[in-house]
């Protein structure tokens, strides 16, 4: 074992703090990171201050991290020395299961790994990216292409991969007609992706605050959602919309908007049950599911197709004294659109 700084939280809404977090050496099978950026996810704080559940404290999120190969085991093969990798929500799962096996680690049936606040296989508590360095087994570790800046590539670890996935497996494409309610940091890169899949793009927003960016990043309507005008006019409409938002919404009006045999996919993890009128589905056939990130070797195909589509995050870079401002940025609505901390002010490496 050997500490690195990092920034950790004491307790469910303690600020973070400039700590250290322990890491494993390097065994056979691990690949050593040095980490250049982490994005804020807002499940970062939803864990911080409790909203999901008791956690356990000292905790260092961050599940979107971006860096160089600095090490690694006798037995890794695919990455070398230098490479430039990503690893996002998952560092391990029982890789025995049916889902496993399927290349669906993130709905592991003996429970995955997850990058911070897991157990691990050795019994240590893992401790996430907000930190310079990090040591995850190579089967866990993406490739960055290198048409992607790792800044911009980092939130793709988890907001990239959270909407990819679903949009790939409601399929999202030519012809169809699909809305992204929240533009946050998964819902701008869910416009992005849904755009480039060839989908026909509505965004639903509290205003019309963003809605240049809306259509720069590839939306073709952009509508409040603070206007009951919305929901009349779009009634009917959308044969995928893929909720990012946070906060508990109004499920049936979003329900309403949804054509013949429509699916209304729910990635936004507030703490609140979000209530559901049964005549809203029975309607139209409607169904109200939902997704949770996406394997392995799907994140890999997402990173490949955000390179080969030119798809970045768009990022607010902040130094790791910040965070915690960021933080309530981001809880205000206030975020353009991932907050990503650049590693290097995560001052003294003490490896
Ligand atoms: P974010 O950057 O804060 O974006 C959320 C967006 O939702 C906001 O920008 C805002 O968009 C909208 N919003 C916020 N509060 C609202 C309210 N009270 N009413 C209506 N709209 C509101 O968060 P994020 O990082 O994208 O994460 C979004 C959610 O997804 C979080 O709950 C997170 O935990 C969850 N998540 C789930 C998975 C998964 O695997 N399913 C993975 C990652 C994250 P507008 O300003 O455009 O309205
Ligand atoms: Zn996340
Ligand atoms: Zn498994």
């Amino acid at each position: 074992m050997y500490t690195v700084p990092a920034y950790s939280a004491a307790g469910p809404g303690e600020p973070l703090i400039l700590t250290t977090v322990e890491r494993r050496e390097p065994g056979p099978s691990d690949v050593l990171i040095e980490i250049k950026y982490a994005g804020i996810c807002h499940s970062d704080i939803h864990t911080v201050r409790g909203d999901w559940g008791a956690q356990k404290y000292p905790l260092c999120p961050g599940h979107e991290i971006a860096g160089i190969v600095a090490g690694k085991g006798s037995d890794v093969t695919r990455y070398a020395v230098g490479d430039r990798v990503g690893v996002g929500c998952l560092v391990d799962s029982c890789r025995e299961c049916a889902h496993c096996l399927a290349g669906q680690e993130q709905y592991c049936l003996n429970g995955g790994v997850g990058t911070y606040g897991y157990i691990d296989r050795d019994g240590s508590i893992t401790q996430g990216g907000y930190s310079t360095h990090v040591v995850v087994t190579e089967a866990f570790v993406l490739r960055i292409p290198d048409a992607l800046a790792l800044d911009v590539a980092a939130p793709l670890l988890c907001a990239g991969i959270t909407t990819y996935s679903p949009l790939r497996h409601w399929g999202a494409g030519a012809g169809r007609k699909v809305a992204i309610v929240g533009m946050g940091g998964l819902g701008h890169v869910a416009i992005k992706i849904a755009a480039a899949l060839g989908a026909e793009v509505t965004v639903l927003s509290q205003s019309l605050a963003k809605q240049e960016d809306g259509h720069r990043f590839g939306a073709t309507t952009y509508k409040a959602t603070s206007d009951p005008e919305t929901f009349k006019e779009l009634s009917g409409v959308f044969d995928l919309i893929l909720n990012t938002v946070s906060a508990p919404i109004d499920i049936d009006a979003y329900l309403g908007m949804l054509a013949f045999k429509g699916t209304l996919v729910n990635v936004g993890a507030p703490a609140q049950p979000l209530p559901v009128n049964v005549f809203s589905l029975l309607r139209n056939r409607r169904s109200f599911a939902g997704s949770a990130i996406g394997g392995i070797s799907e994140t890999q195909e997402m990173l490949d197709f955000c390179a080969e589509h030119a798809i970045g995050a768009e990022v607010e870079v902040i130094s790791a004294r910040d965070v915690n401002d960021a933080y309530r940025r981001v809880i205000d609505s206030d975020v353009r659109y991932r907050f990503v901390i650049d590693a290097t002010t995560i001052a003294g490496s003490s490896e």
